[in-house]
C-alpha cells in the first residue's frame, strides 16, 4: 500500500486532532499541515493544539507519525540577501522547526526561496549556510527542499540548484527533497517520460534524498513557470502520467501528498481529496469528480 494523503487544515477548536480526523475522513494514511497560517507568523501555543489526542487518534487509525509532514510558511525566504529581512525568515524557520519536532514530526517542507534582484549563486550559498545553522539548532529535523516552478526569481526550479544546496549541507540526514509534480512540469520537466525523469533526478540529486512527492496536476503547459495546481487528471499533466509516476517501482517508499484545489459551487468550496485518493488507489480517472464532491459534502 502506498503512503498517500493530502494537505489538511489545522484550525480551532481541535487543531492537530482536527487535522488527523480530516485525514481519516479522506481515507488517507498520512497528511501534511501548516502549524499556523502559511502567510503570517501568528502561532497558537503548542499546549492548545491537542497534540496528545492527535497522537492517540493516529495510533488508533494506523497513521504513522513518521510519515506526517509539516509545510513551512511560504513567506520564509532564506535566499533574500537583505540581512534584516532574512533574519526574520530565519527566526521564523527555527520556530517552525521547534514546533514540528514538538508535535512529533520529522519532516518539514520548505520553499528554497527567491533570489530577488540579487546574485543567484550568493543566494544559494546563503540558503545553505542558514540551513546548516537551523539544522544545528535542532538536528533531529529533516528539511525537505521543494522543487519550484520558477516563478519570478524562485530558486530550486532545476534539480541542479537543489543539488548545489544539498552538497553544502553538513548533516546529510537532516536534508532531503520534496518533488512537486505541478512545479517540475511548470519548470519544464516532462512527466510523459517517467523513467527518464526519475533517472535524471537520481543522477543529479539521488533518490535517497527524495522523501515526499506533492501530487498535483497543472493548469498550465509544460515550462510555463506559473505554478497553478489542478485536480488530478484535469490538467496538462494528465491522469495516466501522474499514475505512472506515483506507481513507479523506484519511488514506492515515498510519501505522496495532494495539494489540488478545492472544488467550488456558487457559494462554497469542498475538498476533493477523499475522491482523488480513491481514484489514485483504483488507478481509475474520476470523470465525475466535481459532481461527486459537491453532492457528498452538500448533504
Ligand atoms: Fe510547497
Ligand atoms: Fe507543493
Ligand atoms: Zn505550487
Amino acid at each position: 500500500m502506498i503512503k498517500i494523503g493530502s494537505h489538511v487544515s489545522m484550525t480551532s477548536p481541535n487543531f492537530f486532532l482536527g487535522s488527523v480526523n480530516e485525514a481519516i475522513s479522506y481515507n488517507a494514511n498520512t497528511f501534511m499541515f501548516y502549524t499556523g497560517a502559511p502567510q503570517n507568523s501568528l502561532r497558537v501555543p503548542l499546549e492548545r493544539l491537542k497534540i496528545n489526542e492527535a497522537w492517540k487518534m493516529m495510533k488508533d487509525n494506523n497513521i504513522d507519525i513518521n510519515n506526517v509532514i509539516v509545510h513551512a510558511p511560504y513567506l520564509i525566504n532564506l535566499a533574500n540577501l537583505n540581512q534584516e529581512k532574512v533574519a526574520i525568515s530565519y527566526n521564523l524557520l527555527v520556530n517552525e522547526i521547534n514546533r514540528t519536532i514538538k508535535m512529533g514530526c520529522k519532516y518539514i517542507v520548505l520553499h528554497p526561496g527567491a533570489s530577488m534582484d540579487y546574485n543567484r549563486i550568493e543566494s544559494l550559498n546563503q540558503v545553505a549556510n542558514l540551513l546548516n545553522k537551523a539544522i544545528d539548532s535542532n538536528p533531529s529535523i529533516c528539511i525537505l527542499l521543494e522543487t519550484m516552478a520558477g516563478k519570478g526569481s524562485e530558486i530550486g526550479k532545476v534539480f541542479e540548484e537543489i543539488k548545489y544546496i544539498i552538497d553544502k549541507i553538513d548533516k546529510k540526514d537532516s536534508i532531503g527533497v520534496c518533488l512537486d509534480t505541478c512545479h517540475i512540469h511548470d519548470g519544464g520537466y516532462n512527466l510523459c517520460c517517467v523513467d527518464e525523469l526519475i533517472a535524471k533526478f537520481d543522477s543529479i540529486i539521488g533518490l535517497s534524498y527524495l522523501k515526499v512527492c506533492h501530487i498535483n496536476d497543472s493548469k498550465n503547459e509544460m515550462g510555463a513557470h506559473k505554478d497553478r495546481h489542478e485536480n488530478i487528471g484535469y490538467g496538462k499533466i494528465g491522469f495516466d502520467n501522474l499514475i505512472n509516476f506515483i506507481y513507479h517501482p523506484l519511488i514506492q517508499d515515498k510519501i505522496f501528498i495532494l495539494e489540488t484545489p478545492y472544488i467550488k459551487d456558487d457559494k462554497n468550496s469542498f475538498p476533493p481529496y477523499k475522491f482523488e485518493i480513491s481514484s489514485i488507489l483504483n488507478k481509475k480517472f474520476d470523470e465525475n469528480l466535481y459532481q461527486e464532491v459537491i453532492s457528498y459534502y452538500k448533504k
